[in-house]
């Protein structure tokens, strides 16, 4: 039972940190150059996702901005309009992969972000990246919790960065002319991803919450990293994009 609490404790630490060094840097910095990281923490976050996702930045990025050029049409990667609820939620990495895989995908989309020498020495290598974070967890809290971290924290990184894409593509307020929702109870254990209506009305925005009732935990880690001198902001207020504001979308099936 200790074991089982501990590594719960340890998963959600490890989970967080993950989709924190997701939002802020491949998201909001790399994807939408919403702001320029410093290199102390841009090598923070590539190694942080390295060992803790094996994501390869470059890959995420492309199909990310696939996402917003065809957002809930045909030709979204993962789009729960398009497809089903139930296979964004669940499969999304099936998804994820095959269109991270295709290189037509990364010719168009992340043709700005090619491989640097850490990319080809270190991070284009997810086996590896993985292999040490399973390796620092075995050798910092045993087999067992290292077992069970990997596992735990597989789940949940998934399932949570399958949420924004399918629960904020389906419950929760549109405020904005997109159908993308926003759920403050999902940005609250995102770091902000959850109001992702907001995202998709100002995408080169750093700040995702435009309301003092909204949560951006992602932004107040900005904030930290520009008081230190690791981040400048892009924009001060949101940009909308054209149409951000016209009558909402009605879903077809509502
Ligand atoms: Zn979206
Ligand atoms: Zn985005």
């Amino acid at each position: 039972m200790y074991l089982l609490l501990k590594s719960v404790i340890i998963s959600i630490v490890v989970t967080q940190v993950a989709i924190l060094a997701t939002t802020v840097y491949l998201h909001r910095a790399l994807s939408h150059r919403a702001l320029k990281l410093g290199k102390a923490s841009t090598m923070a976050f590539r190694i942080i996702l390295w060992v803790s996702t094996g994501i390869v930045p470059r890959e995420w990025v492309a199909v990310h901005r696939k996402h917003h050029a065809y957002t809930d049409v045909s030709g979204d990667p993962h789009s729960p309009i398009v497809e089903t609820f139930a296979l964004i939620q669940f499969a999304n990495v099936y998804l994820y992969r095959k269109a991270a895989k295709d290189p037509a995908n990364l010719a168009k989309y992340a043709k700005d972000l090619p491989p640097d020498k850490w990319d080809k020495a270190f991070f284009n290598k997810p086996l590896l990246g993985l292999g040490i974070g399973i390796g620092l967890l075995l050798v910092l809290f045993g087999p067992m919790v290292a077992l069970l971290v990997s596992i735990i924290h597989m789940a949940s990184y998934l399932l949570l960065s399958a949420a924004v894409n399918a629960i904020g593509h389906t419950y929760g307020d549109r405020p904005y002319n997109n159908f993308a929702t926003n759920n403050n109870w999902l940005a609250l254990i995102t770091w902000g991803e959850g109001l992702h209506n907001n995202h998709h009305a100002a995408p080169t925005s750093s700040k995702l919450s435009f309301k003092k009732s909204q949560i951006d935990p992602g932004w107040w880690a900005i904030r930290v990293l520009e008081t230190i001198g690791q981040a400048k902001i892009r924009l001060r207020v949101p940009k909308l994009v054209a149409g951000a504001l016209d009558v909402p979308l009605e879903l077809e099936s509502q």
